[in-house]
């Protein structure tokens, strides 16, 4: 029999569920990719993400054509069209079914719903996995029966599942019958001009599954054990610089628990403390796919705290473009914007920072902060971008209390000491003694009065006061 198995953001051979289960129960393959670049427009992906997930497409095709199949690449405008696309290319391949790996924002789930409906009605079997994640979001379940809101429960509940369903083995890629068709596709991986985002090349990021995969296997032998003390300091490489990965399905979270695992048979416990932090955020992934799956209006644009819709965000055209570009004259988010409109990635804790900077001292809207985030990120994920922006807003679950406001030449010199990070996004920064580094002004208008760096544009105290005041009266009135 024949099935037909449709690779969305599962861009991998090793480990992915729905290849496994179509060739485990079906003789002969048909592997699609269908491109929906007028929904990828809508979701804003960037430019880099584009560029990334074309370079690995094209990976994909080249290992499938090792193994004898060519990888069917379609596009259409949109998710609808793609729907309509599969089920009329099965029924003309005539497969029995299709396979899929399950996505968990609205618009992922209502296409797959209409993939199965449409498929039914010409007899095709549609068969589901929940191959990107680790724990799937039906397996946990609060003592109240609904689902975690707070991440510290969800974290304790997420590993006992983990030892209750064990962890199967990585699914070899021997499993896909060998085939007779040895051309792969050429994958057009340019970027169209209407797809945002300063940078538009990913060179310096590998691609093709192998050298992913080791990428990960040596994170996890050589620098997880510090995690917990590197995670903290953007000038170091200390985190795994994972996230493109992740997010287009070149890797799956099983390899990265393997290699745990290897480091610590007693997987998840055993851990060191390191490894064990650096676990918790392929947590806090699933944790906000989890809560996408839960709470449909967080997938239009609506808060998790839904009263906090009533915060009077500020408008202010100029205010936002400054911050975007990196001109707040608050150092530590200018280095961050900089380096994400130059590189599509930024560290996690100057993402915190400029985030709560744009919310918390400029008083605009969280929304604005996130697309401009997906518009720039290589690594842009709907589920962790928009809770990463409700955390810091104070408008998701489990998020920073409104109360606690970042001071962001405090955050500064906490993670950035010697200015390290700060001099290599902001070169007219350099000369700066470290003293100085976190508040050039003072210095710059007397030793470099030339300087264009611009001046502080708020006054962090009065934001800061102005920003608790309101969100008070929005949250209790007074
Ligand atoms: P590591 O520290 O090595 O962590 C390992 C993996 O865990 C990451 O690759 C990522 O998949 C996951 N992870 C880590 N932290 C988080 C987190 N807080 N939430 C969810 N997953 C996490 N992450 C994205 O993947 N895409 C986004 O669009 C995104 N937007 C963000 C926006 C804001 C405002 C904030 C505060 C965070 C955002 N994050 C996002 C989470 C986090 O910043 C990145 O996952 C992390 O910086 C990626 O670097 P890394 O791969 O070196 O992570």
């Amino acid at each position: 029999s024949k099935a037909l198995v449709w690779l969305r953001n599962d861009l991998r051979l090793l480990d992915n569920d729905a290849i496994y289960g179509a060739a485990s129960n079906h003789e002969r393959l048909n592997f699609v990719v269908v491109r929906t670049p007028d929904t990828w427009r809508a979701h804003d992906w960037s430019a880099a993400k584009w560029s990334l997930y074309h370079r690995q497409l094209q990976c994909l095709a080249n290992d499938l054509a090792e193994r004898g199949h060519s990888l069917h690449v379609h596009t259409v405008a949109s998710f609808k069209d793609s729907v309509d696309y599969i089920v009329a290319y099965a029924t003309k391949q005539d497969v029995q079914a299709i396979y899929i790996n399950r996505e968990y924002p609205l618009h992922e789930r209502q296409r797959d719903h209409r993939l199965c409906v449409n498929a039914e009605e010409v007899g095709i079997q549609v068969v589901q996995y929940d191959s990107n994640l680790l724990v799937a979001p039906e397996r946990i379940q609060s003592g109240t029966g609904s689902f975690y809101r707070m991440f510290t429960p969800f974290f304790r509940a997420w590993k006992e599942e983990l030892v209750t369903a064990g962890l199967p083995g990585p699914y070899q890629r021997s499993v896909i019958p060998d085939g007779s068709d040895n051309s792969a596709p050429t994958i057009d991986v340019r970027v169209p001009d209407d797809i945002p985002g300063q940078c538009r090349h990913t060179d310096d990021w590998l691609v093709g599954e192998a050298q992913i995969r080791q990428k990960v296997s040596v994170y996890v032998r050589e620098k997880a054990d510090h995690y917990h003390h590197l995670r903290d300091l953007p000038s170091e490489v200390g985190t795994s610089q994972l996230s493109p990965y992740w997010e287009i399905g070149a890797i799956s979270p099983r390899i990265a628990a393997h290699f745990l695992q290897k480091q610590a048979p007693e997987f998840p416990s055993g851990l060191s403390e390191g490894m064990h932090t650096w676990l918790s955020e392929l947590a806090w992934r699933e944790f906000y796919q989890h809560l996408m799956f839960h709470v449909p209006r967080l997938s239009r644009h609506k808060p998790f705290q839904e009263e906090t819709d009533n915060y009077p965000w500020r408008k202010d055209e100029k205010a936002f473009q400054a911050w975007c570009e990196g001109q707040t004259g608050y150092p530590i988010v200018d280095a961050g914007m900089r380096q994400l409109a130059k590189t599509g990635w930024m560290h996690n804790r100057v993402r915190m920072i400029v985030a709560n900077f744009l919310t918390k001292d400029l008083h605009m809207d969280w929304r604005l902060g996130e697309q401009w985030f997906m518009r720039n990120l290589i690594d842009g994920s709907f589920p962790a971008n928009n809770g990463g922006w409700q955390w810091s807003a104070s408008t998701g679950t489990d998020a920073v209390p409104y109360f606690r406001v970042f001071n962001p030449t405090r955050q500064s010199e906490k993670v950035d000491p010697d200015g390290v990070y700060i001099r290599r996004w902001l070169p007219e920064l350099k000369d700066v003694p470290i003293k100085h580094i976190h508040e050039p002004h003072q210095w710059l208008r007397q030793y470099d009065p030339d300087n264009s760096y611009p001046a502080p544009m708020v006054n962090h105290k009065e934001a800061r006061e102005r920003f608790i005041a309101n969100f008070k009266q929005v949250k209790h009135g007074n």
